[in-house]
Parts: C-alpha cells; sequence; structure tokens
C-alpha cells in the first residue's frame, strides 16, 4: 500500500477535497492520478501542479536505464525551473564516468541549461540518439 494513502485529509473550508491533476516533476506532462490537496493547499488548488517528486510512468521507465539530462530555460535556478521540453538520456553506466559527483542510485536526472546542453551535445543536439 502506497504510504500517502493512509494520511488523512483536512477539507479545505471553501474548496472541499481541492483536487489537482499532478504533473510530473521531470517532464511537465501530467501523471494521470488525482492529488487531493484539502486544506493543505492556501485557496483554490490549480488544475495541475508539481505535488512531489514521484517521476510519471515514462520517466520512472527511462530512469530505470538511464541518467536524466532535462533541459531548462538559460537563467533558470532553483526546485522548479522552466523546462524546455527536451530531455536526453545516457545510459547509467556513462553517466557513472561522466558525472561521478552527481550520480547516486537514487538521483538519476539534473537539470541542464539549454545553452550548457546544446555544447555538450553539439551536432547531436535536437537529433534522436539511441
Ligand atoms: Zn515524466
Amino acid at each position: 500500500m502506497n504510504k500517502k494513502m493512509n494520511k488523512s485529509l483536512r477539507l479545505h473550508p471553501k474548496y472541499g477535497a481541492n483536487p489537482t491533476m499532478p504533473t510530473c516533476m521531470f517532464c511537465g506532462k501530467e501523471r494521470g492520478d488525482i492529488a487531493l490537496l484539502g486544506n493543505n493547499y492556501k485557496g483554490e488548488a490549480p488544475k495541475n501542479m508539481v505535488v512531489d517528486d514521484e517521476p510519471c510512468d515514462e520517466c520512472k521507465q527511462v530512469m530505470e536505464k538511464a541518467f536524466m539530462l532535462i533541459e531548462v530555460r538559460d537563467g533558470e535556478s532553483g526546485a522548479n525551473p522552466y523546462r524546455t521540453g527536451y530531455i536526453v538520456g545516457i545510459a547509467l553506466d556513462r553517466a557513472k564516468e561522466i558525472f561521478p559527483d552527481l550520480f547516486e542510485d537514487h538521483h538519476r536526472c539534473c537539470f541542464i541549461e539549454q545553452s550548457v546542453l546544446k555544447k555538450v551535445l553539439g551536432d547531436l543536439y535536437g537529433k534522436e540518439i539511441t
């Protein structure tokens, strides 16, 4: 059983269960589930939002095999930077060699600014690489 299911929900006085459709914090797509925020969210919950660091099914599958470089707009920082939607996966064994300081088994992604990713990939930028 998911441990989140054991949490009780305190209803929002105006918005009740206060639902939102969680988006994946890695790729920004809807995960396909519903989160009930109740009174834990001030005001009415937006239609979509990042509620936790649980990846969507697609990102979960990618992270099993690859370290994800998630492209963000230049100048972005913080925990929730603007993502461009471009993601590059690097085989786990290669990622450990390339990013020994970044790589941890439970942490299989990082944000990377667009201009940096373009320099790293060179002519491969924007192409589907297998
Ligand atoms: Zn995702």
